[in-house]
């Protein structure tokens, strides 16, 4: 399932890139060939300009001298070849005509390449003229194909108008769009399969967290279903055992057996309920101020007795008033697994001390004890749920490894946090900060 959802996020990372891509290109194609084009027509304007004054002088002039307007004529036949005629370029045509009233225009000079654009054309021409400026049109030329028509219009010395058409294809910016995508097209599937690879690698390490927590659940559950089936097998192997010698004296020793399994079981299902609810996040938990200071005197009291039967020295060393934010039935139940364990885990001559103390925007309960500390390779994994240090010492003490655990989801879910470390004289101390009021 993990896999499937990987190669979801990867597709769906790459649709995403392919669709930007695709539209950094669509904009970069179309502004390419907008600019192509106006190219095109200030290139197309510039020849039919550059024509202009050999169109006012020699042209003209001669046109004016002789010949009956409407007569077809070309270039007159004595002046020099003008730079319409000598146009060598086959990809632009030019011609120079006159538009006398009526239908038709008459040519006045052409390049040699005019003919194959099917220069001139009268419409663009006329327009231009009657406008008295230059208009570039697209127009079908004689093979079908669009052509880009520059008419510029030429005012001669005695005032009698030409017009200058400069044509060229318009498949002039397609080939050139052509090109750019020829380089585009390449580098985007590139960049696409670039995406893909990196997707997959992001992706795998966006995963791994999921993965962590799954393998964690996985563990979690079969941890807890070990913890229930070793309580329960015993109180079956009992059961029967009385369902045998239903009036054996020692029956009586036998429930009482059964009774402290039953117990476990209901500690170990009452703290999987609470981490249940803490992992859901829907365990109720305060955030008002009150004094931890209270909080710890009230929890380590609890503890005075058990201190005494057990041989422990037990201090509270705090001053009068902590101010805290948070949960105080929570913090007394974090205080409380911790003194729990420390009477555990220290031997009978031994103490434990609770102290408080302000810190730095924080304040801090710590329990210490003259027990044997924690082993430093399990120091950063006393936390995590089901982890004993030695199986079969705290299972004879009665714990499941959960304690902490819980206590530290507490200590989080009011804001603080829940530590522990070995002093330098090699005790376990375990500290609890909580937000200040
Ligand atoms: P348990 O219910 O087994 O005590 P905890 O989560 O409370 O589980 O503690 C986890 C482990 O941390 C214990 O198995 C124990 O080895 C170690 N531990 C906890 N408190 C102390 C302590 N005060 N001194 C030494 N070891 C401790």
């Amino acid at each position: 399932m993990l896999e499937r959802i990987r190669r979801r996020l990867t597709l769906g990372y790459v649709g995403i890139f392919a669709l930007i891509l695709a539209t950094i290109g669509a904009v970069v194609v179309v502004s390419f060939a907008r600019q192509v084009a106006d190219q095109q027509d200030e290139l197309l304007e510039q020849k039919a300009r550059g024509a202009s004054d050999y169109v006012r002088g020699p042209l003209l002039h001669g046109y004016q001298e002789g010949k009956e307007p409407g007569e077809p004529r070309g270039r007159p036949d004595d002046g020099p070849v003008g730079p319409i005629q000598s146009s060598t370029e086959s990809d632009i045509g030019v011609v120079a005509l006159v538009l006398p009233d009526g239908e038709g225009g008459v040519i006045l000079d052409s390049s040699p390449s005019s003919y194959s654009f099917g220069l001139p054309f009268e419409g663009p021409a006329r327009r231009a003229a009657g406008e008295g400026e230059t208009i570039t049109e697209t127009v079908d030329g004689p093979e079908g194909e669009m052509l880009r028509v520059a008419s510029v219009p030429v005012t001669g010395r005695e005032g009698s108008e030409a017009v200058v058409q400069a044509a060229q294809s318009r498949r002039v910016v397609w080939e050139a769009v052509g090109r750019l995508l020829l380089i585009l097209v390449p580098v985007g599937l590139l960049g696409l399969l670039l995406s893909g690879v990196g997707g997959l690698y992001m992706s795998r390490r966006a995963m791994q967290p999921v993965r962590d927590s799954f393998q964690r659940q996985r563990t979690f559950i079969a941890d807890a279903s070990h913890e229930l089936k070793t309580p329960l097998a015993l109180v079956k192997i009992n059961a029967e055992v009385v369902k045998r010698n239903p009036t054996d004296p020692e029956n009586r020793e036998i429930a009482e057996d059964q009774l402290y399994e039953i117990d476990r079981m209901d500690g170990l299902l009452s703290d999987l309920l609470v981490l249940a609810r803490l992992d859901a996040g829907r365990l109720d938990v305060e955030n008002k101020p009150f004094d931890l200071a209270t909080v710890a005197v009230e929890t380590a009291g609890r503890f005075l007795m058990r201190a005494a039967e057990e041989g422990v020295r037990l201090e509270v060393e705090a001053p009068d008033e902590l101010p805290v934010r948070g949960d105080p039935e929570k913090t007394a139940q974090i205080l409380a697994a911790l003194l729990d364990n420390a009477m555990r885990y220290t031997p009978k001559g031994g103490s434990v001390t609770v102290s408080g103390r302000p810190l730095d925007g924080r304040t801090e309960a710590s329990v210490k004890d003259t027990g044997p500390g924690i082993p430093p390779k399990h120091l950063s994994r006393i936390f995590d749920r089901f982890y004993r240090v030695e199986t079969a010492r705290t299972r004879a003490g009665g714990g499941t490894g959960l304690g902490l655990s819980i206590a530290r989801d507490l200590a989080r879910a009011q804001g603080g946090d829940l530590s522990a470390e070995n002093a330098d004289d090699g005790v376990a101390v375990f500290r609890l900060e909580l937000l200040r009021q």
